[in-house]
């Protein structure tokens, strides 16, 4: 067991300004720069600040960054947060995951750290069969880094082999020219394979995109298998081939993946050979989506479209609605009659509303009868807390297309 050796040194106080505690006391983790109504002490970005209201009473603590955000709340305690905070945090977590049934013999990766989901604003930690790979999207998590490493360390030290840091492209500009991606703790070979309902996976989390394998999809994968019996099947966005490989599990005659990255379409076609399906029945492209769904009419009964989030913040949320509308009209056109669509948005700034708006409209367009079997959303493991909604980014939808 390793021994925690520090204090939560919390030397400045932000004062609200009247009526902004409201938010604050319905666990709202974010204090916008606005809702500020004076700084006491330095203030170093990335530093811990106890928060007040205007008559001067503990709001609780979070992590200061000169920014839209300004404070990432962390604690609603008015105690200051114990030498144990990040430990309990975890173990938290952990505990979360082991009552939603993770991991379990037919998982072994999981999403150990969801940010504010896990009262955590800030930090990403997703669980590869012993491996923790960290993601920082505040300076405040980059901070504490080291502290945050020993906490896992701590509370795992059963299973857990390493942790890799990777947040260059993840943590605020200030910080990412000075900040490279190493092991925390440990080293391990990539890739690694990693079982996701029994299916193989190999993650790469020091090459591959994000923290190296999309977690939030096992439960919607797992359903496409029910639609993919004998049928002819189409994963379009398809990284590291997720929906291909449970596809040709449940017995597709013919899957095709498509990625416009050549990196992610190798990683597909590895996938498929590590799990040992005849490779007659798969074919990989690397393309625009948009532009192989244009002489694709009737080839396929089911269509994938699992795209990058279109937009990152709300200015760009307009824009990004017309490319889903514009990629749901292309696939909803191709899709043989009777097909099946699996159509995703994993915009934040999207919300699920907006999204099934977005896609009516497509099904308008595409003049065809389109009717909602399921309505999809993030898996367990990806924790909303109810006083931030926000949190719920993946939105679904199966659909069938007469
Ligand atoms: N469905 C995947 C995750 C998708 S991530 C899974 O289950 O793991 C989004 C992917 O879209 C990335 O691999 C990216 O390379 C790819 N991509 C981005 N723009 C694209 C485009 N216009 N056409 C095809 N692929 C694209």
């Amino acid at each position: 067991m390793l021994l925690i050796n520090y204090t939560m040194d919390i030397r400045s106080k932000v004062t609200l300004k009247k009526g902004k505690e409201f938010s604050i006391q319905r666990f709202h983790p974010w204090i916008f720069s606005g809702a500020i109504q004076k700084i006491e002490g330095q203030t170093p970005d990335g530093c811990w600040v106890e928060v007040v209201d205007f008559k001067n009473n503990t709001l609780g603590f979070g992590h200061y960054q000169n920014g839209s955000i300004a404070v990432r709340m962390l604690s609603f305690q008015p105690e200051r947060p114990s030498t144990e905070f990040w430990h309990n945090k975890i173990k938290d977590a952990v505990q979360l995951r082991l009552a939603s049934g993770l991991p379990c013999d037919a998982t072994n990766a999981y999403r150990l750290i969801h940010g504010e989901g896990d009262g955590l604003s800030g930090l990403i930690i997703d669980y590869y069969e012993g491996v923790a790979v960290m993601q920082a999207h505040s300076i405040g998590m980059h901070t504490d880094r080291k502290l945050i490493g020993e906490a896992l360390q701590n509370v795992m030290s059963d299973t857990l082999k390493s942790i890799f840091y990777k947040s260059h492209a993840t943590s605020p500009g200030k910080v990412r020219d000075v900040n490279e991606d190493e092991y925390l703790f440990g080293m391990s070979a990539v890739p690694h394979i990693i079982l996701e309902n029994r299916k193989k996976f190999y993650v790469d989390w020091e090459g591959g995109q994000k923290t190296g394998f999309f977690l939030d999809q096992r439960e919607s994968r797992k359903l496409l298998a029910d639609f993919s019996k004998r049928k002819t099947v189409l994963n379009t966005f398809c990284y590291t081939g997720g929906f291909s490989v449970y596809a040709l599990e449940a017995g597709a005659s013919l899957v095709h993946s498509v990625d416009a990255s050549e990196k992610a379409v190798e990683l597909t076609r590895r996938n498929i050979k590590l799990n040992e399906y005849d490779p007659i029945q798969h074919a990989c492209f690397a393309m625009d989506t948009f532009e192989f769904l244009k002489d694709k009419k009737d080839h396929y009964d089911v269509i994938i479209l699992d795209p990058p989030a279109f937009a990152k913040h709300r200015d760009a949320r307009h824009q990004a609605v017309k490319g889903y509308q514009r990629l749901n009209v292309e696939a909803m056109k191709v899709l043989k009659k009777g097909g099946i669509l699996f159509t995703f948005s994993c915009s934040q700034v999207v919300d699920r509303q907006l999204f099934y708006d977005t896609i009516v409209s497509a099904a308008i367009q595409a003049g065809r009868d389109v009717k909602v079997l399921h309505r999809l959303s993030q898996p367990a493991d990806h924790p909303v807390s109810i006083y931030h909604p926000e949190g719920e980014y993946l939105k679904g939808l199966v659909l069938r297309i007469s």
